[in-house]
């Protein structure tokens, strides 16, 4: 079987192994997507990782959308040389498709917060240059109302592991989402440009020390980017140098539409 190693501070120590060991035992890890027996927590089985399309270069150099070609360093998407997002990059693991997306469903929805590690190593290989450049690492916020039904923010179980392997700081109340928004799902991504404007602003008690910083935002999913676009200009405004981008997963259409 095909494995994915958990970040490295997550379990180099022997209380942390055994426990490992044992839960193994009791719930003998699954495949993160098809559900069938797998050799490691957070991982992928041989034949769904197989069918997973890593996202690598040539991409464009701004929101990280593949290309077929390499048309060398540096060189945009249509979308982004049109319309360029507040964010200065987006990378993102692995296109999503009906797989991932059930993936995702469990880890946000569905109480599987143990495929964190396993999907931050994935997010790790795809935006290793980004986690180098930066200065903090911030997840996307849900509206306190979301975060109390969830019980947890699935974004900054990602972030968290990915800061502490980089030895940068994560603040996990950077921005807030002062309003709760529609879900965007259904929506055009017109519709979810209006819906996400002026939803987020920048805890008051970090504004003084955003001043310059280079931001890794981190989020699960990136479908149109306008809520990570929104919240990369609220940033700006508030002082940030820059504001990068990492999810687990974007939606990769035959024709990049943003
Ligand atoms: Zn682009």
């Amino acid at each position: 079987m095909m494995r994915l190693d958990p970040l490295p501070s997550i379990a180099t120590t022997l209380p942390a192994q055994l426990l490992t060991v044992a839960l193994n035992f009791v719930l003998p890890p699954r495949c993160a997507s098809c559900g069938v027996q797998t050799g490691s927590t957070g991982g992928l089985c041989t034949k769904c990782w197989i069918q997973a399309r890593f996202i690598a270069a040539p991409q464009c150099s701004q929101c990280g959308y593949p290309f077929e070609l390499d048309f060398g360093e540096g060189v945009r998407c249509g979308p982004c040389l049109s319309r360029p997002p507040y964010f200065d990059r987006a990378r993102a693991a692995v296109a999503y498709d009906d797989r991932i997306g059930h993936i995702v469903i469990a880890f946000k929805h569905g109480d599987r917060a143990d495929l964190a590690p396993g999907l931050a190593a994935w997010m790790r290989r795809a935006g290793g240059e980004l986690l180098q450049d930066a200065d903090l690492v911030a997840p996307v916020p849900l509206h306190r109302r979301r975060l109390f039904s969830r019980r947890y923010n699935q974004s900054s179980l990602l972030g968290q592991p990915l800061a502490r392997a980089a030895g940068i700081p994560f603040i996990g109340d950077l921005v807030i989402r002062q309003r709760e928004t529609d879900s965007q799902g259904h929506l055009s991504p017109a519709a979810r440009r209006r819906n996400v404007e002026g939803a987020f602003h920048v805890a008051a008690h970090h504004k003084d020390m955003l001043k310059d910083k280079r931001v890794l935002l981190i989020d699960d999913v990136l479908t149109t980017g306008a809520t990570v676009n929104a919240i990369a200009r609220r940033l700006k405004r508030e002082g940030a140098r820059a504001v990068d981008v990492l999810t687990v997963t974007r939606v990769v259409r035959e024709t990049n539409v943003s």
